[in-house]
Formats: structure tokens, C-alpha cells, sequence
């Protein structure tokens, strides 16, 4: 796959130029010259060859040569809502979900979770969002959603919805059937190092969510949301 670059303005036919982080770091961490062609997206599921006309250090002008929409979505939504771990664990999360074809990442306020994300943190994981989708290949941005507690998001699911929340006591994974068709939604909540509380299960339970237990071995937050996210795939690509 060529070099790709992202826009955060939409992409039309003709001309655009590419300012900040991206100019820079075509213009100068790729050498990039005129008459070289790159590849463009700007979130929308469309990705773009362009040729350069003219690079500078700040600005780098480009002409669109050809639009195209290859599929590399997953044929359903996947949407995780995770009690996120801090720091480097956060990002390298952020990072694998997006590789794994996750549409949508919440922030989970939980009973036993630690400090949440604040909207610098939020910034900051949509630029690592970008960053991962250059690397491979994803034109639609995996979405950073608000924080919000388990009550409030295990009730603001649609009950047609297919929804898990991973849970020690709950059945194992291997024995869960999906409803999921192709454009459905499945819904995954994964909690804190503390786990969730008994009444935070209880609630999700009664809203129709189904506990599943990822195994006999306690597995961190980052982990549990990797395997999740890993399997669902899985699925979705060998149905
Ligand atoms: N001490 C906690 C474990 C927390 S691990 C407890 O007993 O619940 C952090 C989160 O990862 C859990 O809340 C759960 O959502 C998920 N998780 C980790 N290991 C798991 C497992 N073996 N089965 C199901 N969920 C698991």
C-alpha cells in the first residue's frame, strides 16, 4: 500500500492542500517531490490517488487523480464501550481496535473505574484513531464516543442489538449465539481492573445483556477488549 495521508477537511475532485502535521510530514519526513502520488482519505469510506503539484514545508498542494472506495469495513457495527486503562495501555488500545475494524470505541464510566478520560485525552486518542488508519488502511475513522456510565449506555442499546458484557461468572464465549446479520450491531462492554460491580451486571442483565466469560485466566482491560474485538472479527470474515 502507497503512502497514505489523511484530510480533516472532506476531499473533493481538483485541488487541496495539506497543512500542519500531514504537510509536514509529507513534505519532509517523506521527500516527498512533485509528481509523486500518494493516497488521500478523509474518514469518509473514500480514499484518493493524488498527484503533488507543489510541497513546502507547511503546504504541500495536491491535484485528486481518482477517487475509489475499497471495502475494508466489517460487514456489521462493532461497538466497544470499555473502562479504559491509562497512559501507554490506552493508546495501544486505541491503536488495535482501529486495526480490528472497531466503528465505535465509549469511554466507560464505571462504580470501580479510576480517573476518565478528559477531553484533551479524547483529542489525543482521535489523532492515535488517524495515525492507525494510515498505517492500515482503513478510510472510515473508528469513532471516539463520550463517556458515559453502564446504567445510562447498557439501557441506551436497542434490545435487537446483540450485547455482551464480559464478565468472569458469565458463560464462556465459545457457547454464544449471535443474531448478527449483515448491517446489525454488536455491542461489547469490557470493565475496569476492579471489575464491574454486581449491581452494574445486574442492571445490564435485566436490560437484556448477555455476561460472557472470556476464560479461566483474569485478563486485563486492554486485553479482554483486544480478544473481543479479535473474535467478533473473526467472525465477521469466516461467517
Ligand atoms: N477482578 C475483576 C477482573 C477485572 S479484569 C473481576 O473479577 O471481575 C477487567 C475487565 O476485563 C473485567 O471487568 C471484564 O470485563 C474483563 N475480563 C477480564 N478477564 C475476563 C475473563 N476471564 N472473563 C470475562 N471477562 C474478563
Amino acid at each position: 500500500m502507497s503512502e497514505r495521508f489523511f484530510s480533516a477537511q472532506p476531499i473533493q475532485a481538483g485541488r487541496l492542500r495539506l497543512v500542519d502535521d500531514e504537510a509536514r510530514h509529507l513534505a519532509a519526513v517523506m521527500r516527498a517531490q512533485p509528481g509523486d502520488e500518494v493516497i488521500l482519505f478523509d474518514g469518509s469510506g473514500a480514499e484518493f490517488v493524488a498527484r503533488i503539484l507543489a510541497s513546502g514545508k507547511q503546504v504541500v498542494e495536491l491535484e485528486i487523480a481518482l477517487r475509489r472506495e475499497p471495502e475494508r469495513e466489517l460487514p456489521f457495527q462493532l461497538t466497544l464501550a470499555v473502562a479504559l486503562p491509562k497512559g501507554e495501555r490506552q493508546k495501544w488500545l486505541v491503536e488495535k481496535l482501529t486495526e480490528l475494524g472497531v466503528t465505535r470505541l465509549l469511554p466507560l464510566i464505571t462504580q470501580r473505574g479510576v480517573a476518565q478520560p478528559v477531553e484533551a485525552a479524547v483529542d489525543r486518542l482521535r489523532r492515535t484513531v488517524i495515525e492507525a488508519s494510515k498505517q492500515c488502511g482503513r478510510n472510515r475513522l473508528m469513532e471516539i464516543g463520550e463517556p458515559m456510565s453502564v446504567d445510562e449506555h447498557v439501557c441506551a442499546i436497542a434490545a435487537g442489538a446483540d450485547r455482551l458484557i464480559a464478565d468472569p461468572s458469565g458463560q464462556p464465549l465459545a457457547g454464544v449465539a449471535l443474531n448478527l446479520q449483515s448491517g446489525g450491531e454488536l455491542h461489547v462492554a469490557v470493565g475496569p481492573e476492579g471489575g464491574f460491580s454486581p449491581a452494574e451486571i445486574q442492571t445490564a442483565q435485566a436490560a437484556g445483556w448477555q455476561p460472557v466469560s472470556l476464560g479461566p485466566r483474569i485478563l486485563r482491560v486492554e486485553t479482554a477488549a483486544i480478544m473481543l474485538a479479535a473474535w467478533a472479527t473473526a467472525r465477521a470474515e469466516h461467517p
